[in-house]
């Protein structure tokens, strides 16, 4: 009996020891610092075409949609950028689409630049200043569209037009793909992305607007990180959907077809947990700046899987919902007064999908656990994941970029949660990016889609700073 103590106690030991020598390798791989090269950009001058995008009311919502708006905005951009519209050949895709071909050296595999111009309705009676009057105060530039996403389209063109002054010819063609009806998901991005099926060009990079650069993100770290989207969860809109023959309220049936639905509804249980590329890529990257606790943890998930799972799970919000499929009900429709039951009833699903998972089999899933017959899910919105991205191309001059221009920021990629036009690309193209150029706070970044959003006009400089080094690499 001591003698298989003592080899219990040994066996322990060496395990302990493992982890220890896995956790102390888990450290922050040495960067090395890109070369420090001074692009003099005019940052006064983009920061004033960014105030006149911003002027130009390109709000998307059906009942607010002037059309006149979004013609100014197109007219706008010669003016503000003449040697792109001279020198490249711009076409116009549908109503608000614009594509942008600057010519490279090559034709084949080239780089595609995606931005949208429309914006999301902003009520100025909740605005501190006018959502469109682009006020410029201590450095920060309020304004609808601000951060989502006309800084990243002004950034994008003030680089092409520098280069283009300096005669600069790009490696392979550059596209800049322009939308004006990203919000409400119109076909724009769409179409443009068939454009270049038809015609056979086949992207090798891609890079839609995404994550950020942002403090403190990871648990356990407070370190800087540019958040990189290599992936993207798939999303499904569904209806759950119970019949009855209805009645008055004074004489309840068990039948009643709202009551199903809670009652089916309380019998879902949440998807199970599971890892995906891009979620391990951040971990891998992140969990080596976090405090020894955390590290060991992470350093050792491979096979501290459950334990891993549940600091997910603890975590919350991004980092649990990047692990599963998640299912949040949004809306509930029953009679359409309160004292009748009502003959039809549904509950209002909005589903976002792991790859791995499909919406057949998310509906296959719901189904048995409703248990009830009775109840028809139907499906409306549905867009099944996409593999994540392979950071072949171009993943090496996005991150030298990003470490030239911020660079107190480690570059990390991550799963984007929620679904973006850059969906549509990764169709034609394994390398599809998502990363918004700018530098914000927790609080900013809650001002997208808000009340007050705004930028510090720094990152506008910065921003397109970025993209002249991003382009002269690609
Ligand atoms: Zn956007």
């Amino acid at each position: 009996m001591p003698v298989l103590i003592g080899l219990a106690a040994v066996l322990l030991l060496g395990i302990l020891l493992v982890l220890g020598v896995r956790t102390a390798r888990f450290r922050p791989e040495p960067i090395e610092a890109p070369p420090a090269d001074e692009i003099p950009l005019d940052g006064a001058a983009a920061v004033e075409h960014l105030r006149q995008m911003i002027r130009c009311r390109t709000v998307s919502a059906p009942e607010e949609r002037d059309e006149a708006e979004f013609e100014r905005f197109r007219d706008l951009l010669p003016r503000c950028y003449p040697q792109v519209f001279s020198r490249c050949r711009v076409e116009r895709v549908d109503s608000t689409g614009l594509l942008i071909r600057w010519e490279g050296k090559r034709h084949e595999a080239p780089a595609v630049f995606l931005s949208h111009y429309d914006v999301v309705p902003a009520d100025p009676e909740a605005w501190e200043k006018p959502p469109f009057d682009a006020v410029l105060e201590d450095g920060v530039l309020w304004g609808r569209g601000a951060l989502d996403m006309k800084n990243q389209l002004c950034c994008t063109l003030e680089a092409m037009e520098y280069l283009l002054k300096q005669d600069f010819r790009p490696e392979r063609n550059i596209y800049m793909a322009l939308s004006g009806e990203e919000e409400i998901m119109g076909p724009t991005a769409e179409t443009i992305r068939d454009l270049f099926r038809q015609r056979g060009i086949a992207p090798a990079f891609v890079l839609d607007e995404g994550g950020d650069i942002i403090d403190g993100f990871f648990p356990g770290t407070d370190q800087t990180c540019a958040m990189v989207g290599v992936g993207e969860k798939g999303v499904a809109n569904l209806h759950f959907v119970a019949k009855s023959a209805g009645g008055h309220a004074s004489v309840p049936t068990k039948d009643n077809p709202l009551l199903r639905l809670c009652q089916a509804v309380t019998r879902l249980r949440s998807f199970p947990q599971r890892s995906c590329p891009a979620l391990e890529r951040m971990v891998d990257v992140m969990g080596r700046y976090c405090d020894s606790k955390t590290r060991l943890l992470l350093a050792n998930r491979d096979v501290l899987r459950p334990l891993y799972y549940r600091w997910l799970r603890r975590q919350g919000g991004m980092l649990e919902a990047s692990s599963r499929t998640t299912v949040a009900l949004t809306r509930a429709r029953g009679s359409s007064v309160g004292n009748v039951i009502p003959t039809e009833a549904e509950l209002f699903a909005n589903v976002r999908m792991l790859w791995g998972d499909t919406t057949e089999s998310v509906i296959r899933r719901l189904r048995k656990e409703m248990r009830d017959p009775g109840i028809e899910i139907q499906k409306s919105v549905c867009a099944d994941p996409r593999p994540d991205s392979e950071l072949t191309e171009g993943w090496d001059a996005l991150r030298s970029a990003i470490r030239a221009t911020w660079p107190e920021a480690v570059v990390t990629p991550y799963l984007m949660v929620a679904t973006t036009d850059a969906r549509h690309w990764r169709d034609i193209c394994p390398n599809v990016y998502r990363f918004s150029a700018k530098a914000v706070t927790g609080e900013e970044k809650a001002t997208v889609h808000g009340n007050n959003e705004r930028i510090r006009v720094e990152n506008t400089l910065r921003g397109a700073q970025f993209f002249v080094r991003l382009m002269r690499q690609l």
